[in-house]
């Protein structure tokens, strides 16, 4: 009997979703190694270089987890490692993350208090402000770094100053942020930060990267949220001897080790982020020149929501894309279903790729409705962009 096999190459659309992104072909091929133990020298000197590594990505001096789980469970590990049933919790719900984020709180037996923030906002640090004075016991204010659905940044390093001076703990998202954009954990007083693999780790889907501050790892002694698989002090426990607490993701963690090396060492974390910042400043003057417009007030460089024209259907538009043109982006969800294109920045990129975006948007628009014309010349900034390095 045969396995199916993976269509040809040349039939496979670019990627240029906010998650999961394209693989760095060393990543690809260390996906392809043959399988070893996770009880063996060779791995246990991969797993320790990987968790040193991760900590020079979230800036800290604190050990940082890597779990086998999508993000959501990262985000359950924070909560649950943290916070006791019945404990006021502040979630700042800006869109569907958000809104996730606050309902995994109030099935663990959190009292929730949602901080509601229009899509395409960023939440305003007085109101977290005003809430916490008002409301002292608070333990906990959870926000997204990077709202997803929306392509808005919120102001972390602002809410990590004020949050620092309470008794509460800042809990961050940063699954489409931590890798992306600048966010040292530290610095800003972030007290439990979660990454994700196939955003910003340029990875497959399948694991989240956790760490707690101090303050964290204080409130995990008396936190009492039922939790077994995500115990992050056994987590720990198990990480001090060389080794993960269940069966270690090798597959993944090699990989992992590959794209570490690519960010910290063959680019450099600032020049890794400069690097996303390119592509975001790129496409957001782009949608300009197009006469389009960015749906939030506040971008974030790690992906950009673009506001499909009026009279367009956003859904067929994000089709036409990947039909036609081999390229694929994501659409909105919920109120923004139909109204939004959403473009990642994260992930392997070279530029030829996103010039394939760039050069499908403005043809499969006048496809979909004739009468438009974007209203200003774009073959000076395709030239320009024709000059960018290969992954710059
Ligand atoms: C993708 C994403 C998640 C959820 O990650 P999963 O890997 O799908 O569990 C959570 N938060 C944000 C901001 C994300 O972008």
């Amino acid at each position: 009997m045969s396995l199916p096999s993976a269509p040809p190459l040349s039939t496979t659309p670019t990627l240029l979703t906010p998650g999961p992104v394209p693989l760095h072909p060393e990543v690809q091929a260390a996906l392809a190694l043959d399988m070893i133990h996770h009880r063996t020298p060779e791995f246990d000197a991969i797993l320790a270089r990987v968790l040193r590594q991760l900590s020079r990505v979230f800036e800290t001096q604190q050990p940082v987890m890597a779990l086998s789980s999508t993000g959501s469970g990262g985000m359950e590990a924070l909560l649950v490692n943290t916070l006791s049933p019945g404990d006021l919790v502040l979630s700042v719900d800006s869109g569907k993350f958000g809104e996730r984020w606050a309902e995994m709180a109030k099935n663990f037996g959190a009292r929730v208090e949602t901080l509601k923030v229009d899509w395409g906002h960023a939440v305003k640090v007085g109101e977290v402000a005003g809430f916490l004075k008002q409301n002292p016991e608070t333990k906990a204010v959870l926000c997204q770094a990077c709202e997803t659905s929306t392509g808005t940044l919120h102001p972390i390093r602002e809410l990590g100053e004020l949050i620092h001076h309470t008794e509460a703990l800042f809990l961050v998202d940063g699954i489409t942020a931590v890798g992306a954009l600048p966010l040292p954990m530290d610095q800003w007083h972030i007290d439990g930060l979660v990454g994700g693999s196939q955003k910003a780790f340029m990875l497959p889907t399948g694991m989240s990267f956790v760490s707690l501050s101090k303050k964290a790892w204080q409130a995990q002694k008396r936190a009492r949220m039922p939790r077994f698989y995500f115990d992050l002090q056994k987590e720990l426990a198990a990480n001090q001897k060389g080794e993960t607490y269940f069966s270690s993701n090798v597959t993944l963690i090699r990989a992992l080790d590959i794209s570490l090396r690519w960010i910290l060492d063959q680019c450099g974390l600032q020049e890794h982020l400069l690097s996303i910042e390119r592509r975001a400043v790129f496409t957001r003057r782009y949608a300009h020149e197009m006469g389009l417009q960015i749906f939030t007030q506040a971008p974030s460089n790690s992906l950009t929501a673009i506001r499909v024209p009026e009279g367009i259907d956003g859904q067929a538009l994000r089709l036409r894309l990947e039909e036609k043109y081999r390229v694929t982006v994501m659409g909105g969800q919920d109120q923004l279903k139909g109204k939004v294109l959403r473009i990642g920045h994260m992930g392997y990129l070279p530029w030829h790729n996103l010039q394939k975006f760039f050069d499908a948007l403005p043809q499969a628009i006048s496809e979909l409705s004739p009468q438009w014309r974007s209203p200003r010349d774009l073959d000076s900034l395709r030239l320009e962009m024709q000059g960018f390095t290969h992954h710059a």
